[in-house]
């Protein structure tokens, strides 16, 4: 699948808000800084589509986009980011908790996770969430270009380690991306494709 078109719909803090429309939507998640602007950006074939900020826990919204007219890709706020106030530093904000609990649009998270660090206690609390709360998700790892290929690997076996030595019985799906070079994003949104495929079957759109 290709994004021919990609439009802004309406950003707010209330999932009761969110477009009533019935539309398949996917939303993408992870730490503050983490890269999911630029890979929202690159995704889209857009400049600034998502911002990208110098200023990390800024989007602190739930960000609706219409893509090719056909489903919904939500940019979530970023988690996690220590200079944001205390009360809305709470790790995961109740509304995003709503968010995921209550949006029945939702097919699939996909959780943003920095290639060059070792698994985070913070993300593997959310992606422990998300399963007890029987949420799909996949993992998309951001910025391979930084690391060599060796090195990016190893990372990547280690947080599967971590993932198979904890909760899980299975891995969910894996990509690696790099917005810079625009790596990882065909086989993210043929991903998509494939579900949103499955989800028109089964509503026998
Ligand atoms: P967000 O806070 O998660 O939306 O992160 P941004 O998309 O704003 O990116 C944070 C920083 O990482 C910016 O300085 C980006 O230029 C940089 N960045 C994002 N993606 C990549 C990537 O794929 N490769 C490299 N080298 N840098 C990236």
């Amino acid at each position: 699948m290709r994004i021919k078109t990609a439009r802004f719909i309406i950003s707010n803090s209330e999932v009761k808000k969110c477009p009533q429309s019935p539309l398949p939507e996917y939303a993408f998640i992870g730490r503050s800084n983490v890269g999911k602007s630029s890979l929202i950006n690159s995704l889209c074939n857009q400049k600034s589509l998502a911002k990208t900020s110098s200023r990390p826990g800024k989007t602190q919204l739930i960000n609706h986009f219409l893509i090719n007219e056909n489903w919904h890709l939500v940019d979530l706020p970023g988690y996690g980011y220590a200079r944001v106030s205390k009360a809305k530093k709470k790790v995961f904000q109740s509304f995003i908790t709503n968010y995921f609990r209550e949006r029945k649009q939702l097919i699939s998270a996909f959780v943003l996770i920095d290639i060059r660090h070792q698994p985070q206690e913070i993300d593997l609390k959310f992606i422990e969430w998300l399963g007890n709360n029987e949420i799909p998700f996949a993992l998309v790892f951001t910025k391979a270009d930084k690391l060599k290929p060796q090195a990016a690997t190893r990372n990547l076996e280690q947080y599967k380690e971590e993932m198979l030595a904890t909760l899980w019985e299975s891995l969910p799906p894996i990509f690696v991306t790099s917005s810079l070079k625009g790596t990882g994003g065909d086989a993210l949104l043929a991903y998509i494709d494939e579900l949103n495929q499955l989800f028109r079957e089964s509503s026998k759109f």
